[in-house]
């Protein structure tokens, strides 16, 4: 008999309706009662994970401590729960197919004919339990991607009639997010769309024992008795998910509307803990009680599309909310940046984060901004190829070799300050062969990431295939720009600083991906008051 519950958050109507939200939201209201619980998402797309995709289709890669290359709600599960998650966490159809296909290759079905149902669903099945399986949690919510009625999801919502079949009431839920429009024109807001959702639902053999109703206006009791009534759940179970200013309100909306309390009410567990949300709630005061405020630039070639760079966003706000500063992010498209425009584009900054990325566009854009952020004392903060970028500016400009560059953007570049690791030149296959995942980082005393991280041995998540070359290192460090952080087991240069100049850090490493609102990065909160004290000197 199984002991975890589970809880399948589905979508209908539309997309885009904030299912990651919700599933995260009522997550840390169950772990603000004690209960142990873990967030999965499951994706209906062919690609075996989303390391492939361009952050223009689905916003951006988030990356585990194991090196899942994952869907960027897993962030918003860490950043809400702070507990880690991993690739048991982020399953796609091409995962499901790649794995029922190896299994049939080696014989596993005995001859059988290999069909959606019942091997797709059992994989999917199997997928859904084994996080319940470890026995580290009481309750697992899954989140169904897509909206019902697709054909993609399909696989999926049978999988979770199966399992509520087999499991039984008391062990699992579905909760269906929905939307109630509002016509401006008649002056109402429309139950029609979430009744015909309910019932596409229902076409698949499933009942929705929750509805979450997305609306910008609330609803009367009367408009939650008429979904009641026509959709089939009780009315304490109609829950109203009004358009929020921030998504760390929707923890504190949810407990006012009882989504917690009917959940566990459902899976008949006990509510007798009220939610401790202390932490949360201190984090929420200062989050909008700001002291003053700074303007950071962002410098990406993805930012037309603010989800390319979500944990980096969602880790100014918790380092803002640390230093009672309202951060405001500015984002700078880097080819839009030039040494003739630089000077208007960047004028007004207190801090420059240079992005992470792929590929030659947009780069020589980066490399000014850099430049222009060591020349005039501005904090700056390099990831990934923001760090990469600040050794080829300095290497440029300092060192004076005009023609340094990485080998990803110059292949045959005389200078290769930064070079593709000797382990990934045979690698032909994209996916899931970069330097992904948790490693280990030595930290220099003295630095500003020393001084900023409280140990002196630190674990930061990767996602590259390119390295800082230590055969510049000597002339490099030489010239200003030290290597403050080191693998200790590959000797690879992680953090690159200029002791002269204010604040000035590069990170091979994404330090956003850590960043919760239980435990804003180190970092992050760093940078954010050094560009606070910028701001506090220009006034
Ligand atoms: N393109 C660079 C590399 O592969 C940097 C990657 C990144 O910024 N995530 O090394």
């Amino acid at each position: 008999m199984s002991t975890t519950k589970y809880i399948f958050v589905t979508g209908g109507v539309s997309s885009s309706l904030g299912k990651g939200i919700i599933a995260a939201s009522l997550a840390k209201l169950l772990q603000a009662r004690g209960y142990r619980v873990t967030i999965q998402k499951l994706d209906p797309y062919i690609n075996v994970d989303p390391g492939t995709l361009n952050p223009y289709e689905h916003g951006e890669c988030y990356v585990t401590d194991d090196g899942a290359e994952t869907d960027l709600d897993l962030g918003h599960y860490e950043r809400f729960l702070n507990v880690s998650t991993s690739q048991a966490n982020n399953v796609t159809t091409g995962r499901i197919y790649q794995s029922v296909i190896e299994k049939e290759r080696r014989g596993e079905f005995l001859g059988k004919t290999v069909q959606v149902v019942p091997h797709i669903t059992n994989e999917i099945k199997e997928r859904i339990q084994q996080l319940g399986n470890t026995g580290d949690y009481d309750i697992i919510i899954t989140e169904i991607g897509g909206t019902v009625g697709d054909i993609e999801s399909l696989p999926y919502i049978e999988s979770v009639r199966q399992l509520k079949w087999e499991l039984g009431d008391d062990n699992a839920l579905v909760i269906h997010l929905t939307l109630v429009p509002y016509l401006s024109a008649a002056g109402e807001l429309k139950t029609k769309p979430t009744q015909h959702s309910v019932k596409t639902l229902m076409e698949s053999g499933i009942k929705a024992d929750i509805l979450v109703c997305r609306t910008e206006h609330e609803l009367s009791e009367d408009l939650k008795k008429k979904l009641a009534l026509f959709c089939n759940v009780k009315q304490e179970a109609v829950i109203q998910s009004i358009d929020a200013s921030t998504i760390y309100d929707v923890p504190n909306m949810m407990l006012e509307e009882g989504l917690d309390t009917v959940t566990l009410k459902k899976l008949s567990l006990s509510n007798a803990t009220p939610p401790n949300l202390d932490r949360w709630n201190q984090f929420l005061q200062r989050h909008k009680n700001p002291k003053s405020e700074v303007r950071i630039g962002l410098i990406g070639k993805y930012v037309e599309l603010q989800d390319s760079y979500k944990s980096i966003l969602e880790a100014f706000i918790h380092a803002g909310a640390e230093n009672e500063v309202k951060v405001h992010v500015d984002s700078i498209h880097s080819e839009h940046i030039d040494t003739n425009s630089m000077a208007h584009e960047l004028s007004g900054l207190d801090g420059i984060l240079v992005a992470p990325g792929f590929g030659e566009r947009g780069i020589e854009g980066k490399v000014d901004a850099i430049r222009y952020a060591r020349e005039n004392n501005i904090p700056f903060l390099g990831i990934c190829l923001g760090m990469q970028m600040a050794v080829i500016e300095y290497s440029r400009n300092v060192l004076g070799i005009p023609d340094a560059n990485s080998t990803e953007m110059k292949p045959n570049t005389p200078h290769p300050v930064i070079n593709l690791m000797e382990d990934q030149k045979n690698i032909t296959n994209k996916g899931g062969t970069m330097r992904l995942g948790a490693w280990k980082c030595k930290l220099e005393a003295g630095s500003i990431v020393g001084s900023c991280y409280d140990s002196e041995v630190i674990s930061e998540r990767h996602r590259h295939r390119y390295e800082y070359n230590n055969v510049y290192r000597e002339q490099l460090e030489a010239a200003g720009m030290k290597a403050t952080g080191i693998n200790p087991e590959t000797g690879l240069v992680e953090i690159v600083e200029i002791p002269s100049h204010p604040w000035f850090v590069g990170v091979q490493y994404h330090p956003e991906y850590k960043s919760t609102v239980a435990n804003p990065h180190p970092l992050f909160i760093s940078f954010v008051k050094a560009a606070h004290e910028h701001s506090e000197k220009n006034k």
